[in-house]
């Protein structure tokens, strides 16, 4: 009785593996076949983990943006001593 689940898709009764679909429909899910994904992933391929913002989850997110933002001025950074750090324990 206790089954895993079925497929969510309709007229399929075949195993979930994985967001609802069995492996045939999961493989179309992952190609954006089915209608109205349950779960928004990322858009990277290969990548399904949650988005973050727009169509890329967060580690996608921010390398585009550390990408944009890749204009280091090199030497620029100043090299400031942890002052501001504490140490531990007093
Ligand atoms: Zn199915
Ligand atoms: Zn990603």
């Amino acid at each position: 009785m206790a089954v895993k689940g079925t497929c969510k898709a309709a007229a399929c009764a075949r195993e979930v593996i994985a967001k609802g679909y069995c492996r045939q429909h999961y493989r179309l899910w992952k190609a954006g076949e089915m209608p109205k994904a349950r779960y928004k992933i990322c858009t990277e391929e290969k990548c399904l983990k949650a988005r973050f913002r727009g169509s890329l989850c967060e580690t996608h997110y921010k390398a585009a943006h550390a990408k944009a933002a890749a204009a280091p001025a090199a030497g620029a950074a100043p090299a400031a001593p942890p002052a501001a750090v504490a140490p531990a324990g007093a």
